[in-house]
């Protein structure tokens, strides 16, 4: 847990003049100095001066004396304590999320994105409230609702992700936040986030998005009316499919209550997890450009195939959500999904059995690309699929993570698929 603003740098005397960021640098220079304050890597010339925050193991900060222990800030952000308020390693990840997303006061991190979205809903509903989440929600949040919040006396109310007006709809007394994701996990709908946090603004109803496709670098989630931005780090910031975390960050009150309620729930990330996701935050702009470039060319290549109904990628000219995108998004990412003209979920099978070069599993944002099986009609709620320009049949799909393989590779590697869908 960390904050950027000035009150809140720990150890007082420590120079922070180089790494303490001018507001005015771009997305790619941020990624490169953010959370690398000089309290945390030392001074230049003086011992132990690192470039990088080091893993900072602790359950324990000692104190010189019992005096310096009562004189201590026991719940202030960037001051030691105690290990479950973390130490520099945790900070200075924190620290850095929070430099680059415009208009966050701070940023919680969670065990996993899954922690940060229960996080984030536990921190603004209470008993007896009612929460509107978008129909196209990652698949764990809808269990969520349909669970912990439901035994919590806590009502959840679907909408259709690309109809405002279904939102304001479904909107009552009682509903005190709507989960927006966008794009949406499995359907990659955009959502119009200024009009819905206009709508939910009107109504008191905090905004709380699941941000992990675009990220800050794509998506400026605050700027465009979010109270609350989530990510899986799991994905884009880790980068590497080898740790699982997830963050919160919002303006100064919600990000109290985040804070707050994370402590009341021991949530706290291990240092090492912390100095990996930090490793992956240094490059994730240049993979995220990469892969986001394979992804287009593949998305346009797999929409003329006759094999497919459907490319769902927002950043595909067609696509839902691709006006919304082009408004609204300075970037995209690897992650699309397909769907099938028609056949059944072997065929589909047969399609994820002959690739050789996308691994078999869930996750998404590594450096590897990744296949996984989609039926998105089984999720939907409130919505029909599949949607209402296609044909019946076209159901059986997959969800596509592209990594950083070369381009004609992975597209040599699709060829085969559609030649094993075909065939099955
Ligand atoms: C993966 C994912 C999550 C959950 O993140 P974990 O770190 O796996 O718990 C939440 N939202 C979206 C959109 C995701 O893809």
């Amino acid at each position: 847990m960390g904050r950027r603003s000035r009150d809140a740098q720990g150890t007082g005397g420590s120079s922070l003049s180089s790494k303490d960021q001018p507001d005015d640098l771009r997305p790619a220079t941020r990624l490169v100095g953010a959370g690398r304050r000089a309290e945390w890597t030392g001074t230049p010339g003086e011992p132990g001066a690192v470039v990088n925050p080091p893993v900072w193991r602790a359950s324990t900060h000692l104190y010189p004396d019992a005096a310096a222990l009562h004189a201590g800030k026991p719940n202030a952000d960037g001051h030691f304590y105690y290990g479950r308020r973390g130490a520099p390693t945790q900070w200075a990840l924190a620290d850095a999320l929070t430099a680059l997303e415009p208009g966050a006061a701070g940023t919680v991190l969670y065990p996993s994105g899954v922690a940060a979205i229960a996080g984030a809903l536990l921190a603004v509903l209470r008993p007896g409230d009612v929460l509107l989440m978008t129909d196209n929600a990652y698949e764990p949040t809808r269990n969520m609702a349909r669970g912990l919040l439901r035994d919590m006396g806590i009502e959840t109310r679907w909408f259709d992700p690309q109809d405002p007006a279904a939102f304001a709809a479904a909107a009552c007394d009682r509903c005190k936040a709507v989960l927006l994701e966008s794009p949406g996990s499995l359907t990659l709908e955009v959502q119009d986030v200024p009009a819905l946090a206009a709508l939910a603004r009107e109504r008191g109803i905090v905004v709380v998005l699941d941000n992990t496709w675009a990220g800050p670098l794509a998506f400026p989630a605050l700027e465009r009316g979010a109270d609350i931005t989530v990510m899986s780090l799991t994905k884009h910031v880790g980068g590497h499919s080898d740790l699982m975390m997830g963050s919160a960050a919002a303006g100064e009150r919600l990000y109290q209550k985040l804070r707050k309620t994370a402590q009341a729930l021991g949530q706290v990330v291990s240092p090492d997890d912390a100095s990996l996701a930090l490793r992956g935050l240094r490059t994730m702009g240049v993979r995220l450009e990469r892969e986001t470039a394979t992804a287009l060319s593949l998305a346009q290549w797999l929409a003329d195939r006759p094999e497919v109904a459907r490319v769902l990628c927002p950043m595909l000219p067609g696509s839902p959500g691709h006006a919304l995108w082009q408004r609204d998004f300075t970037g995209g990412c690897g992650l699309f999904s397909l769907v099938f003209k028609g056949k059944d979920g072997a065929a589909r099978d047969a399609f994820i059995d002959a690739l050789g070069l996308f691994g078999i599993g869930y996750s998404w944002g590594g450096f590897e690309s990744l296949v996984s099986p989609v039926d998105p009609a089984a999720l939907r709620s409130a919505t029909a699929w599949p949607l209402p320009d296609m044909a019946a049949g076209d159901r059986f799909g997959v969800r596509l993570s592209i990594g950083l393989e070369d381009p004609a590779d992975l597209r040599a590697d699709l060829e085969r698929g559609i030649a094993a869908w075909a065939a099955a």
